[in-house]
């Protein structure tokens, strides 16, 4: 089901609690309703759509990626400044991130992945990653 951006900062700035098998409905949704933005947005954590619950889910290629409680377990020294957009908010954001990162998650079939990232991927990641704690770029 394609569900609300949610644009309210005082819920957009709680941290996000631990997903579990429970919450691949949400999954579902979050895929539903980036694809219906796929124009003006890449990423998507699971409190833009109201959901205070550890989902991303990210454009790769040509398909979706669902991440349930993605860590960053390595982080490349290299970093970069850059300015990032939000659908949640107006005005693009300088932020710092790193040019390549690993990832340990749960799959949407609540497998459990290790994989690295770089370039624009990594960087999404890294954005959406900040939603989950709270972070608004
Ligand atoms: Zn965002």
């Amino acid at each position: 089901m394609i569900r609300p951006i949610v644009k309210d900062k005082f819920l957009l700035s709680q941290k996000s609690a631990p997903a579990d098998k429970n919450d691949l409905q949400t999954a579902q949704d979050m895929v539903e309703t980036i694809a219906a933005h796929s124009h003006e947005c890449v990423g998507m954590a699971a409190n833009m759509i109201g959901v205070l619950k550890r989902i991303i889910v990210f454009e790769e290629g040509a398909k979706y990626v669902v991440m349930l409680n993605p860590v960053v377990k390595w982080e490349s020294p290299e970093t970069y400044v850059i300015k990032e957009n939000c659908l949640c908010h107006e005005g693009a954001k300088e932020v710092t991130r790193h040019e390549a990162i690993e990832v340990e998650f749960l799959d949407i079939r609540m497998r459990k992945c290790r994989k690295r990232y770089d370039g624009i991927t990594a960087e999404i990641i890294q954005h959406e990653l900040d939603h989950l704690e709270g972070i608004l770029v």
